[in-house]
């Protein structure tokens, strides 16, 4: 039994990247119902404050990793232990390394034009033998969403990434969940644009010292604004108060 807990009303699981891998394992092998995998920082708890929906979703989803420094930090302050941080694109990797051997048919949806199809180049050549059976970009319009989803039950993915940033790729699976009726999905933000080389990350040191937020401010100013969400998280669990969720 997993144990979930509860930073500002949003649910995150207590899981270590091996546990996490284990019970996607366990979403893939079982298949009876389509699965969400979100992978929550700070700036995803803080949008779902604000954002009905989203965290209406967050409430259902079937795993939520915790993606983030601040999770981890919060999660300690609470007094849970916490045992690491489960960064989306590491768990993407992860999945796809785990991918290559048992034949998990993986599909790659978002990013701009071009770019999962070079993230599939990639990972083909990262993890030999992955089987990405399809991709497709992330700026389609809604008239093509129909044949979009059409295409990707006809390729039959076990797994897919969806890469349309948050809450858009969270509230596209939900929504297109039964029709897509792939087992997991789960939603991986920049990772693509990582894969194919357009966005770098932050190097191991800063990663492992919880400072991975201070390299994507530097190395993307434009982020700026929507990472004013990380001092008002932080002031947000400071005050609230330690509610155990179950
Ligand atoms: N994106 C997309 N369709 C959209 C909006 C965004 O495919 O309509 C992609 C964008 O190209 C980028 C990713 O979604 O590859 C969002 O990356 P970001 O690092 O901003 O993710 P987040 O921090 O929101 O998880």
């Amino acid at each position: 039994m997993r144990t979930r807990i509860n930073i500002l009303n949003v649910p995150i699981d207590v899981v270590t990247m091996k546990e996490a891998l284990t019970v996607i394992e366990g979403f893939i092998a079982d298949k009876s119902s389509p699965r969400l995998v979100a992978t929550a920082n700070a700036e995803m708890v803080m949008m779902a404050q604000s954002d009905k929906e989203l965290a209406d979703i967050l409430r259902q989803a079937d795993l939520v990793v915790p993606d983030g420094a601040g999770i981890v930090w919060a999660a300690r302050y609470q007094g849970y232990e916490m045992p690491e941080r489960v960064a989306g694109f590491d768990l993407a990797q992860a999945i796809l390394a785990r991918a290559a051997t048992t034949g998990y048919r993986i599909f790659l949806l978002g990013g701009a034009p071009g770019i999962a199809a070079r993230a599939k180049a990639v990972a083909e050549s990262r993890y030999p033998g992955v089987n990405i059976v399809g991709t497709y970009h992330g700026f389609f319009q809604a008239a093509d969403e129909a044949a979009l989803i059409a295409d990707i039950r006809a390729r039959r993915p076990d797994v897919i990434f969806v890469a349309l940033g948050v809450p858009k790729q969270e509230k596209w699976v939900w929504q297109h969940r039964e029709e897509l009726s792939v087992p997991v999905a789960i939603g991986v933000g920049g990772t693509f644009d990582v894969m194919a080389g357009t966005v770098r990350r932050a190097p191991v040191w800063m990663q492992r010292a919880g400072l991975e937020w201070l390299y994507r401010l530097i190395s993307q100013p434009q982020r700026a604004v929507r990472m004013l969400a990380l001092p008002r998280f932080v002031y947000r669990v400071l005050t609230a108060k330690k509610v155990r969720q179950r």
